[in-house]
């Protein structure tokens, strides 16, 4: 199966480079993080409940990075297809069980030439008051495959930050998002939540949301019409300084942070229901980058 998906997932040269980082590793290796992060999805670690609470700074204007050729999404060739994409670009982030390929504090960035910007700061094990906090397994992954079928911009934790970037004032994440901010037009920051609390995604508005009341419902519409089941601002509303989203919020830019529950972003279990989620993601992504 696992063979099978990277093949698959093989076909698109970004993921083919980026899976030369364990042509080398012992098959026991692979089969051992696959079945953490895999089939055996009832005991893998579970994700953060929470991921908001307050933040400051303005962001420095800097130059805007030099923008790929674009990557279309047209010819993504069916549910299996996407899914194994996004499970083989999940691969940096589940290794050593959600550790994740980098150093600590290690960042991810994926240039694009479409000017919105997706954010995954709990793909791996990270540190919120000295604590280890488990993973939003497969955010990573998800902004990365994004990123590859839309041509946005992607920024990821690959490494164990040691300050939470959604919870925490500063750190290298809200450094990296000072320098990617400006020219960007608007931002998704994607996090998971539990099943049990009910919807399929909660939209969290921020702290300062006036500004991103259209970004908002470009992503209620866009989930909604594709059938999940869509809350705003329950249980989660990332209205506290800190988050991802209000911080970009204060520095202009549109935002808005999903919380996706597990059910919906298992693309090694149920590659329907994730070809699905990544179809409206991009429609939203399309629609917020203009
Ligand atoms: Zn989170």
């Amino acid at each position: 199966m696992y063979q099978q998906l990277r093949t698959t997932a093989l076909a698109t040269p970004r993921a083919a480079a980026m899976f030369a980082h364990v042509e080398d590793a012992a098959p026991e290796t692979l089969a051992e993080l696959l079945a953490a992060a895999g089939s055996g999805s009832r005991s893998r670690p579970g994700c953060v409940p929470s991921c908001s609470r307050r933040s400051r700074s303005p962001c420095v204007p800097t130059p805007t990075v030099p923008a790929p050729p674009a990557t279309p999404d047209k010819a993504a060739g069916g549910a299996q297809h996407v899914a194994a994409l996004w499970a083989a670009l999940e691969e940096r982030y589940l290794n050593g069980r959600y550790d994740g390929t980098g150093r600590p504090d290690s960042l991810r960035h994926v240039p694009g030439p479409r000017p919105v910007l997706l954010t995954a700061p709990h793909a791996v094990t990270h540190i919120r008051d000295g604590a280890r906090k488990p993973a939003d397994m497969t955010t990573g992954g998800l902004a990365e495959t994004l990123a590859e079928l839309t041509g946005c911009i992607a920024l990821t934790c690959d490494g164990t930050p040691t300050r939470d970037p959604n919870y925490d004032p500063d750190g290298p994440f809200k450094s990296r998002l000072d320098t990617l901010l400006p020219g960007t037009t608007a931002v998704l920051d994607l996090h998971g939540m539990q099943d049990t609390w009910g919807p399929d995604v909660c939209l969290a508005r921020g702290l300062h949301p006036a500004g991103s009341a259209d970004l908002l419902e470009v992503c209620r519409r866009e989930l909604t019409a594709s059938g999940f089941t869509v809350s705003v601002g329950d249980p989660y509303d990332a209205n506290t300084p800190h988050t991802v989203t209000s911080y970009c919020q204060r520095a202009g830019v549109p935002a808005v942070e999903l919380e996706l529950a597990r059910r919906i972003r298992n693309p090694w279990d149920q590659p329907e229901t994730s070809a699905r989620l990544l179809a409206a993601l991009q429609n939203a992504l399309i629609a917020a980058g203009g």
